[in-house]
């Protein structure tokens, strides 16, 4: 017999089914006994009396997460024991036959019950029993749901998908990068990346026209607040378009996502308000504003986009570092300022952020596609001709042969599903997060190396406090 999910038990009235899954739970009646069964779906009530299974005592070791197989026939429960709480409550199984696939030390929490305030180094390190929760379990097919449903949208509007090296060169995005030493190539590095910026300017220089990437993104930064050293963007661009045209694809495709994924939601203001930056910090103190007007309201979603960023701020050095993003196009009406190096501080950039319940959730712009403009940029930056070509000499090349007028977006997903989920911390909207300092509990990394793979990479440690 086939095994089948227990979700589909409900239409199974009186037939011999196969199920299979975790032992959730046990209630013993006397001789009787009842357990839940979970599975990927969820649970569902099985009834061993011993006169009825095969093996009489086949239910008595059963305990908490064993793995196990259950034929047994489908009843109709009476009306008074319906269970609305779950989706199979309308029916139960009366075992046959019962037969132990795998069988579970005690977990060492309970996962019958949310996880949240177990301490978080033991749910990292059995993170696979934690995932085993409900709630964790319904994030991570909500996070599938909603990659899925964007995907879909994008889709349908001719974007293609394209996956950019992970094993890159570093880009002045303003985060610290992750490095990789090269075997092949002595005392040489590869870069992880920190967006992927540059690749997908340079897809636009290709032709596809319309790209998107689920993308991996590393950044090793100080573990401030609710940040992952590694974490997914939803990276999108776009060419021959105006700042208007993404703020208004990203809109709609928000919406999308929001309306039929989570229709207890809803937003507050459609399209989404635009604040300047100037606005936003005389309002609300801070570029990403809460504009909820209920803030306890879990279903509550205050969208909001804001512009009109400077594009440079002073460095400690007292020269120039750009806010945003180095590719940027300034604002058209500001082009010349840039190309002549003028009124520097009053440069405002096409850059765009939204923002979602006070949390700044994406940002994008226009892009300079005009090497010259591009060059401008790092000049104002203090950068010397030489280093301007080393480092991205590859992106103005490309831009002299041809490359199209463009800009994109990028939002961080975890956070979206966070907010959407309404988790407090994106870490329970990813599977295998690190903690707080960027440790993985479970794999235990970072760990260090034997002497013999150092040498192969021509690494040799000083490990002297700096
Ligand atoms: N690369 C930018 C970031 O990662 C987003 C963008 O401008 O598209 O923040």
């Amino acid at each position: 017999m086939k095994r089948i999910f227990t979700s589909q038990t409900v239409d199974k009235v009186d037939e011999t089914v196969k199920v299979a899954g975790w032992i959730h739970a046990r209630r013993d009646m006397g001789k009787v006994k009842f357990f839940d069964l979970r599975d990927k779906d969820g649970l569902l009530q099985i009834v061993a009396v011993p006169a009825e299974l095969e093996d009489a005592e086949s239910a008595d070791p059963l305990r908490s997460e064993w793995v196990v197989e259950i034929e047994g026939i489908v009843q109709a429960r009476s009306e008074k024991q319906v269970n609305e709480n779950i989706p199979t409550g309308t029916v139960e199984l009366l075992a046959k036959k019962i037969t132990v696939l795998n069988e579970s030390k005690t977990p060492p929490f309970e996962i019958d019950k949310d996880t949240i305030g177990i301490n978080e180094e033991s749910r990292l390190t059995y993170r696979y029993l934690d995932l085993r929760s409900e709630r964790m379990a319904k994030n991570i097919r909500m996070r599938n749901a909603i990659f899925q449903n964007m995907r879909q949208f994008l889709g349908q509007k001719d974007f293609v998908e394209v996956e950019t090296p992970i094993l890159t060169k570093g880009t002045p995005e303003g985060a610290r990068e992750y490095m990789v030493p090269s075997r092949l190539h002595k005392g040489n590095f590869y870069v992880l990346p920190q967006s992927p910026q540059q690749f997908k300017q340079l897809l636009m220089t290709a032709g596809i026209e319309r790209y998107y990437q689920m993308a991996r993104c590393f950044r090793d930064e100080d573990q401030r607040g609710d940040r992952q050293p590694e974490f997914t963007q939803m990276d999108l661009e776009m060419s021959f378009v105006e700042q208007n045209d993404v703020m208004e694809l990203i809109e709609a495709l928000l919406i999308h996502t929001v309306e039929t994924l989570y229709p207890e939601k809803r937003i507050q203001e459609k399209p989404f308000p635009r604040l300047s930056y100037a606005e936003s910090m005389e309002k609300y103190g801070n570029d990403r504003p809460d504009l909820r007007e209920d803030k306890e309201d879990p279903n509550l979603l205050a969208f909001c986009w804001v512009v009109d960023f400077p594009f440079f701020e002073s460095d400690d050095k007292g020269g120039w570092t750009f806010t945003h993003n180095p590719f940027s196009a300034p604002k058209p009406e500001h082009m010349d300022d840039l190309l002549n190096k003028k009124d520097i501080g009053k440069i405002l950039t096409t850059q765009y952020d939204v923002a979602l319940n006070g949390f700044e959730i994406g940002g994008g712009s226009i892009r300079n596609h005009q090497p010259v403009a591009l060059r401008s940029v790092f000049e104002v930056m203090g950068f010397d001709g030489e280093t301007i070509d080393s480092q991205f000499g590859h992106m103005l090349t490309a831009f002299e042969h041809g490359a199209p007028p463009h800009g994109g977006i990028a939002f961080g997903m975890d956070r979206i599903v966070a907010i959407l989920q309404n988790e407090p911390n994106i870490r329970e909207v990813i599977t295998f997060p690190k903690d707080g300092s960027a440790r993985d509990w479970l794999m235990n990394a970072p760990s260090p190396l034997s002497d013999h793979a150092l040498n192969d990479v021509h690494i040799k440690l000083d490990l002297d406090e700096k």
